[in-house]
């Protein structure tokens, strides 16, 4: 039997969401930095945008790699100290980003407790990326009720609601309302809603990211490769939009 790869687009490209570090637990999954970078060199990816609870772990991975990697602080908004970690590591550790993951860390992300990060952001001028597609914290609405709070802020709906129809559908159309939310499509399973997102949110606001080693690039370009877009849609889809959002 032979086996026909299906080729994948082979522009350069940005991934907006990676981790380095451990994930035990159910996901039982880990990736080095190492193991990123020659990854990346496999795809032709030029930067990845890394978050991880361990955010020191991800401060020695760019300090390793600062041509590959973008640092993005991922703080627990539970912490009474949060807001300061996160402008330590804006101002100091030259973090491009701040992760959030509701789900993970349960807090809605319109929560009291959110606003702080927010303003860190603001007056950072770094965009935020949320996770998105799981309730009850991690929904599209949600998000949107913290966008329209904080018009400045760009704000980011990692997999725009992830396997659940429905939450797709909810991150297009809150996306389409508010111009500081833009979508990222890892682990969301259809191509069609790529597509669909480009044409009713804008081509400005769809972005690619991995979310490795959770999912792997190479389904992830897949699944993308093989929606119909413009050569122009697929340049800003893989690379620059990420560029414009991280000021790279
Ligand atoms: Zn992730």
């Amino acid at each position: 039997m032979t086996i026909t790869a299906a080729r994948l687009y082979p522009g350069k490209k940005i991934d907006l969401h990676v981790h380095v570090g451990t994930f035990g637990g159910w996901a039982n999954v880990s990736l080095t930095e190492e193991e990123l970078v020659k990854s990346m060199e496999d795809y032709n990816v030029v930067k990845s945008a890394v978050y991880f609870m361990d955010n020191e772990l991800v401060r020695k991975a760019v300090q390793k790699y600062p041509e590959q990697l973008v640092g993005c602080y991922w703080p627990n908004p539970h912490e009474e100290t949060a807001a300061e970690k996160v402008r330590v590591a804006l101002k100091e550790w030259g973090f491009r980003g701040i992760k959030l993951h509701p789900l993970f860390q349960a807090f809605l992300p319109n929560d009291d407790i959110v606003h702080p990060i927010m303003e860190e952001a603001k007056r950072a001028g770094v965009p935020v990326l949320i996770h998105t597609g799981h309730s009850p914290f991690s929904l599209p609405w949600s998000v949107g009720e913290l966008a329209e709070n904080f018009p400045d802020v760009k704000i980011v709906m990692l997999h725009m609601g992830d396997g659940h129809g429905l939450y797709i559908q909810a991150a297009i159309n809150t996306a389409k309302r508010m111009d500081n939310l833009y979508l990222e499509t890892s682990a969301m399973p259809m191509g069609t809603k790529i597509k669909e997102a480009i044409d009713v949110v804008g081509k400005d606001r769809v972005m690619y990211g991995s979310d490795f080693p959770f999912h792997n690039p190479a389904v992830e370009i897949a699944r993308a490769t093989a929606v119909n877009l413009s050569e122009e849609e697929f340049e800003l889809y893989f690379y620059r939009n990420a560029k414009n959002l991280l000021g790279l």
